[in-house]
């Protein structure tokens, strides 16, 4: 257990190293499962799929409503789409394909562009019981579903990774939004050694905590990044790293700092307001070269 939060910081980057793949083929280079979007966002689920890719995942697979998958899939050519059957309001209502998928994955992201907590707890319900292998990642909409389904998370633990904002840590634990934003380190830890989870409760300035009771900073990165979309890059990011083969606890911390740095690059090049979140992937190649 650390003493107190780390900041993550080029000295924690370089003791944290990325792995080093070597001459390997797409599959062992790291496989990521993205089962997201809605009608009402239907283009989220491409930025994740675009950051786990640049974050150096060798295969990332999308398994999205049916109406979707044929458009994303020409908007996003590297990935592969499953089309998975929707109700009448376009929300996701079946999950047939993705249990197929889940042995040929090693890390599954639930949630992205995702509104509908009821939708993404009958998603949980379907396919966690199921995701035996894998590292798993909720964000957005899975992340409330989290709340009925306490039991269900325990046990994913060590392999499971939260990325809630205050509001969804909020409506995670049962907790007051007040007070998940006042007294966040202790709900954060709790919560994470509770699940054996790692959590990231995101905002301006960032907190991670892990299952053994270590804690993580990072403040940069600047206000731009409160933008629609961002949220989904770094869960793509996170999902890349940890599919190819990074801990979760790092690829968590690695994720942050990345998605932050992105952020911050473009603050430079264009000013401080108004870059888009479908800019951000494009930079994450080069800033893992620097490590
Ligand atoms: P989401 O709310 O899910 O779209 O995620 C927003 C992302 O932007 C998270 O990674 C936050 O940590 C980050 N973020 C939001 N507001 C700020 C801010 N004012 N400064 C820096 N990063 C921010
Ligand atoms: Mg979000």
């Amino acid at each position: 257990m650390s003493e107190g939060p780390v900041p993550l910081d080029a000295a924690w980057l370089r003791a944290h190293p990325l792995p080093v793949h070597g001459d390997v083929d797409k599959n062992e280079r790291g496989r990521v499962l993205l089962v997201g979007g809605s009608a009402r966002v239907p283009g989220g689920v491409r930025l994740t799929a675009e950051a786990a890719f640049q974050s150096g995942a060798g295969k990332v697979q999308l398994a999205v409503p049916d109406m979707l998958a044929i458009p994303l899939g020409v908007l996003l050519p590297e990935a592969g789409m499953f089309a998975l059957p929707t109700d009448e309001a376009g929300e996701i209502a079946g999950t047939g394909p993705v249990e197929e998928l889940l042995d040929h994955c090693d890390c599954l992201g639930i949630g992205p562009a995702m509104g509908s907590a009821d939708v993404a707890g009958r998603i949980l319900d379907a396919i966690l019981p199921r995701a035996n292998a894998c590292s798993v990642i909720l964000d957005a909409a899975a992340v409330a579903a989290g709340h009925d389904r306490l039991p269900l998370l325990r046990r994913m633990a060590g392999r499971l990774i939260l990325t809630p904002h205050a509001g969804e840590m909020a409506a995670l634990t049962g907790e007051d939004r007040d007070v998940v934003t006042k007294d966040r380190a202790r709900i954060l830890v709790q919560l994470a050694q509770d699940l054996g989870a790692v959590v990231i409760l995101k905002g301006p300035t960032t907190m991670l905590a892990g299952p053994g009771g270590d804690t993580a900073l990072y403040g940069g990165g600047g206000a731009g990044l409160a933008t629609g979309g961002s949220g989904d890059v770094l869960t793509g990011i996170i999902a890349g790293l940890s599919a190819r083969g990074l801990g979760n606890w790092e690829a968590a911390c690695w994720g942050v700092w990345l998605h932050g740095e992105a952020g911050r690059r473009l603050s430079e090049r264009h000013g401080p307001m108004g870059f888009l979140a479908r800019q951000l992937p494009a930079e994450i190649p080069s800033l893992m070269r620097g490590f």
